[in-house]
Parts: structure tokens; sequence; C-alpha cells
């Protein structure tokens, strides 16, 4: 991943991060070193505990080094489908529009450089889909969310240099970012507050202990009073009960090189990213330096195809005709957690380990929220906490061995509605 990644490419070598060797002892054990886990380890550091983040592989290298970089406030699905009362959703969705605040107010108080640039743009595919997103609209008045307007068809060339869409809805307070850069971060930020990340260490078991957990890695543990698991759409087992909540859908990204900057004002003039209303979407933007980042193709079949940039290239030239022929200078794929409700599931093992996953393609600032919410459990201050843990989840039917093929079925029949007019 870090040889085919724009990301990668595009910050400079670091050094690896030693692994846990021997014992260690401390407050809170984070597992993962993504934005959720970085975000708990240094609210946690912040406030005074002793904090160990334990790493697969290194820093960055699941979903959060590797994402679309679309900053889309709120959720995968509207507050209204969330199957709570009014005022949970109120409160879930303030804790959504908190978690744009707390992003923004990282990346400037940490002098975290990651190339932000405002504006989201959820562009309609069919006259349907206006009319769904002129509700979600009128669903974000009535919450209190004002600044986002409803643009058609006539006004899209504003925003998106495209002819395949009937209109969309704009909204400010969106944007996008370089996600590793600011996954980086956040990671350096913990170590300034005293956190020790420990790279190439895999957690193979969790036990309990009179005193709250002992975490181990082959070559060492770690006994922590509370225990935080933050690892996504790339667990392997660690918590398999829990495993069964979520599907890791693979999503691919394609990055050209950098266009000529008439060529790029005329894409997006607006320089706002871009995502779809189709069940299976593409989403886009801009880089800093004019590249077109874009993203697409999911495979519910959680497979990366060998040739990235052929399973991509045909969707990126169907929007933009412009871009037909253009090179194509880094492909990559990653794997996003779902939940069968499309909202993050936040909780408890029967052993008291803290977990939170599935963020359902939407966890560039909901991911540094809940990591905010589950240091604040641990030190004691459970509202914000329980707020997320009242989403209601089922797990996928059919299990481990069946989720996969009964959830590809599924999509099917959501991609042939995607077909239709
Ligand atoms: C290609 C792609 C595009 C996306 N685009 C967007 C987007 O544009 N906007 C948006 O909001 N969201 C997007 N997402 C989703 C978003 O990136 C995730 O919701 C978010 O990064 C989740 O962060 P996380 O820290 O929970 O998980 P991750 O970043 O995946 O981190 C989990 C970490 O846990 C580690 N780990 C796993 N098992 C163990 C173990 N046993 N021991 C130690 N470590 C372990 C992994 O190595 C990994 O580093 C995208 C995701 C992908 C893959």
């Amino acid at each position: 991943m870090q040889e085919t990644s724009y990301y990668w490419a595009s910050v400079p070598k670091r050094e690896p991060r030693k692994p846990l060797s021997g014992a260690e002892q401390v407050d809170l054990a984070v597992v993962g070193a993504g934005l959720t886990g970085l975000s708990a380890a240094l609210e946690a550091a912040s406030a005074g505990l002793s904090v160990a983040v334990l790493e697969s592989e290194y820093v960055g290298f699941g979903a959060s080094g590797r994402n679309g970089g679309l900053l889309c406030p709120g959720f995968a699905v509207s507050p209204g489908d969330f199957g709570l009362d009014q005022d949970s959703q109120a409160g879930l969705w303030r804790l959504a529009c908190d978690a744009v605040d707390l992003l923004h107010q990282r990346r400037q108080s940490l002098g975290i450089d990651c190339d932000w640039q405002p504006g989201y743009f959820m562009s309609a595919g069919k006259t349907s889909h206006m009319r769904e997103l002129a509700d979600y609209h009128e669903e974000l008045e009535g919450l209190g969310y004002r600044g986002t307007q409803m643009v058609e068809r006539a006004g899209v060339q504003d925003y998106v240099g495209s002819p395949v869409y009937k209109g969309g809805l704009f909204d400010p307070h969106g944007g996008h970012l370089h996600p590793l850069k600011y996954t980086l971060g956040l990671a350096d930020a913990a170590e300034a507050q005293g956190a020790t990340i420990f790279e190439g260490a895999p957690v193979q078991r969790i036990d309990a202990d009179s005193a709250g957990h002992v975490v181990h890695t082959a070559q060492g543990q770690v006994r922590a009073r509370h225990c935080f698991v933050a690892n996504n759409a790339y667990a392997s087992g660690l918590l398999p009960q829990q495993e069964l909540y979520i599907l890791p859908v693979a999503t691919l990204i394609v990055c050209t090189e950098p266009l000529e900057p008439a060529l790029a004002q005329v894409l997006t003039p607006s320089r706002a990213c871009v995502d779809e209303s189709y069940n299976i979407l593409n989403y886009y933007h801009l880089t800093a330096d004019n590249r077109m980042l874009f993203g697409g193709r999911s495979n519910y079949n959680g497979r990366i195809p060998a040739d990235i940039a052929a399973s991509v290239r045909p969707r990126m030239e169907h929007v933009f005709p412009q871009l037909k022929g253009a090179k194509i200078a880094h492909a990559w794929g990653g794997h996003v957690a779902i939940t069968l409700e499309r909202t993050p599931q936040v909780g408890r093992t029967q052993d008291g380990v803290l977990f939170a996953q599935g963020f359902s393609g939407q966890g560039l600032a909901l991911s540094g929220q809940v990591g905010k919410v589950m240091a604040q459990a641990v030190l004691g201050e459970q509202a914000g906490f329980d707020l997320f843990a009242k989403l209601p989840h089922k797990a996928f039917p059919g299990g481990k061995a069946l989720r996969m093929p009964l959830q590809v079925l599924g999509m099917l029949y959501y991609r042939l509605q995607d077909l239709l007019p």
C-alpha cells in the first residue's frame, strides 16, 4: 500500500516505531493506530492517563491512511433512520457536528497541515434522488443545521464540470483533506502528550484480569486498567462476536498526474469534494497539487482487484469525459467496515473491553469524536458513549461464513436500483 498510494508518496519517509517487547503497565491500552484509536490515545494522554497504542503494521496502515479524504458532516444515513427517539437523534446529530469542530480544532491547535479545502457537494444521479436530497435538506434545517443549499441542474457546473448529474445539495461545512497527513499528525500529538505507540505489534489476545486486562502480542504484554479496540475493517478475530456486526467492503481509489490548472478549474470549479446519491457511489476531489483523486467501485465480496486503475478508470471517464486517457499515477484500495444499519457501533464486551467500529464510509470526522468519547468514558464521563451506544445494531445474517455471499446478493439488487432510471 505504501508503494502505490498518493498519500504515502506525498509525505516524508519515516523511521518505523519500535514493536512491543517485554511487559508494560498503563491506564489505557488502545488496539489500532487509525483515527479512532489515536483520537482516544490523544484525549486520554492529554488528561494525564498513561497510554499504550498497539498497531499491527504502522500508523495509518488501515482505512485512516487510505481513505478518500472527504469530510461529509453527519452519518451515512439520515438521523430519521437511526431507529431512535427524536431527542437521541438530535443528540447524535450534535455529536456529529462536534466531530467536525473537533477535527478543525485539532488540526489548527496541533499545527497539522493537511491540505484542508472546504466545500462538499452531494450530487444527484437521478431526478428521484433530488427529491430525497430535498427531504434531507429539510431534515437538516429541522435539526438547526444551517447553510446547506439545494442546487438545480443548471447550477451543477458551478461545483462540478460533469454532464451526468441532475442537481445536488451543497454543504459548506464539509470539505476534504489529506487523511494520512492528519493521521500522522494525530499520532505525533498523542506521543507529545506522553502516549507510546508500538508498531509491528499485532495483538493476539486480550485476557480479563483482576486489575483490568492483559493485552498480548507475540513479544510482550500490556497490563491495562482499560482496553479499547479500534481495529474496524482490519479486525481479524480479536473480538469475534463483534466482527459479526461489520462487513469489510473493498473500495478503490485512483489519482492522476497533476492536471493543467485550466482543466482542474473546469472539473471542480469550487474545488469542493463530490460524492453521489447512488448505492454504489463515486467520490472525488482535486488534491492540493491539482490531481484528480477519484474513488469508486465497491466490492462487497471484499476483494481488491489486481488492476485497480483498469477497474476505476471507466467510472472516472464516465463522470469526466475530459479525463479520457489521463495518466493515472497512483492506485490503491482499502476496506470500509459497514454495519447493516450504516451507523457506527460502539460498546463494551462482557469482559469490559471497549470497542468502536462500522463507520460505514463516513469515519473521517466521526472516528475522532468516537475516539474522544471512548477516552471520556474511561475518565468516567459516560454521556457521549451512552448516546452512541444507543444506536441499535443487528449481526449480519449468515454468520461469518455466509454474510459475504448474502451481502453480495443484496448489493446486486441495489446496483440494479442504481441502473434503473
Ligand atoms: C478506500 C477508502 C476510502 C474511504 N473514504 C472515506 C471518505 O472519503 N470519507 C470518510 O469519512 N470515510 C472514508 N472511509 C472510511 C474511513 O477511512 C474510516 O471510517 C476510518 O478511517 C476508520 O478509522 P479507524 O481508526 O476506526 O480504522 P483504521 O484506520 O482502519 O485503523 C484500524 C487499525 O487497526 C489495526 N489493527 C487491526 N487489527 C489489529 C490487531 N489485532 N492488533 C493491532 N492492530 C490491529 C490495523 O492495522 C489498522 O491500522 C474510507 C475508507 C477506505 C478504506
